[in-house]
């Protein structure tokens, strides 16, 4: 795979406390403009590289932000912290009813941040307009495999037909352009990449392929299992004519590929290599959970309780130093091929991806 090496970043500013105004930075120098809000650990997929068949003990509904504690949060993340852009994820977003409202309180915001979704689709085909008339910009919808039988083996559920209804539905609402984020099987995956680039550049939508993290509920991960960025780009390369795009990546997680046909170019997959090859240098993102829990790093062991602080009375500033020094203490990478990484204990539904 040709990739421009990120890596992790090595010059360190001296121990210092947080600047207490200014750019959200960290000791090396990155600054968080992306903030990931989970809405919810709730699910109603059970997708194998996620989540036990049986579910997880889900967060009680009173450590959960109530909607005004979260829009507290995204205020002064926009105004006092230089937070550009929102995702909001989970769980499941879609099952979280009053998410439009959320999304319209969001983009009323002043700079208004951009405001984008991931999801896995299902109910989308009935929110989608309604979702767009509430400010949000773009979607991501997940999607591992165009065969539903095999949609229902690695989500636990037979979705599949309303994850296809969704997307129509997003890409007709004007919310593009759709991206479909993809996490692949390690037996079936490199024929399901082929499959569904070309279920996307069908339908104009924009794959993007995720490397499998350790991040499942059950710590079941493992390295020699999951398919590399490499076999997934070879895969690929095999059945379309791919060359790197040469629009500057920026502190985009996927590496950007043009598919090339008899008329030209016919649309674009990325490329997300979290583990093989890392971009923690060009991070921009500070974490949200659903209790309130600020996280440095998908991968971070510690968390910053603005939930407590929030509820004992601390004012806007209090909140913004805290916020602030959570990211300070930013590792300088995930450390997933340090031979001491340790997985988080809160899995990947929980934390929002
Ligand atoms: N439920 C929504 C969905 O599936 O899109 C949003 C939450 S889900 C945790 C966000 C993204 O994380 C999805 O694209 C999912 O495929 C991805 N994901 C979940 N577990 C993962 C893992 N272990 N490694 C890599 N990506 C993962
Ligand atoms: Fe649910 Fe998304 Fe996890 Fe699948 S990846 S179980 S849809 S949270």
């Amino acid at each position: 795979m040709t990739v421009i090496p990120l890596g992790v970043p090595s010059i360190r500013r001296p121990a210092t406390p947080a600047p207490a105004d200014g750019p959200m930075v960290d000791t090396f120098g990155r600054v968080a403009r992306d903030l990931r809000v989970s809405l919810t650990d709730l699910c109603n997929l059970r997708c194998t590289y996620c989540m036990p068949a049986g579910g997880l003990d889900w967060l009680p509904r009173d450590q959960k932000l109530s909607s005004d504690e979260l829009i507290r949060l995204l205020r002064i993340a926009v105004t006092r912290l230089g937070i550009t852009s929102i995702r909001f994820t989970g769980g499941e977003p879609l099952v979280v009813p009053h998410l439009e409202d959320v999304i319209a309180a969001t983009t009323s915001l002043s700079p208004r941040p951009e405001v984008t979704l991931t999801t896995n689709g299902i109910g989308l085909a009935q929110r989608a307009a309604g979702l767009k008339q509430a400010g949000l910009n773009r979607i991501n919808v997940s999607l591992d495999t165009v065969d539903p039988a095999r949609f229902a083996a690695i989500t636990r559920r037979d979705r599949f037909a309303d994850v296809v209804a969704g997307l129509r539905a997003a890409k007709e609402a004007g919310l593009s352009p759709v991206k479909v984020n993809a996490v692949l099987d390690p037996v079936t995956g490199l024929q399901d990449a082929v499959e569904l680039l070309s279920f996307c550049l069908d339908n104009g939508y924009q794959l993007r392929i995720i490397e499998q993290m350790p991040l499942d509920a059950e710590h079941s991960w493992q390295r020699d299992r999951a398919l590399s960025a490499d076999a997934i780009l070879a895969a690929l390369k095999h059945h379309f004519t791919l060359s790197p795009d040469p629009v500057p990546r920026g502190s985009a997680p996927a590496q950007l590929w043009q598919v090339h046909g008899e008329a030209g170019i016919l649309g674009r997959v990325g490329i997300i290599a979290s583990v093989s090859h890392a971009f923690c240098s060009t991070c921009d993102r500070t974490r949200l959970t659903a209790d309130g829990q600020v996280r440095n790093c998908l991968f971070a062991r510690d968390e910053t309780d603005l939930r407590v602080l929030l509820r004992t009375g601390a004012d806007d500033a209090a909140l913004e130093a805290a916020w602030r020094s959570a990211m300070w203490a930013k590792a300088a990478g995930h450390g997933i091929n340090d031979p001491d990484f340790v997985q988080p204990d809160r899995p990947m539904s929980a934390i929002g991806g």
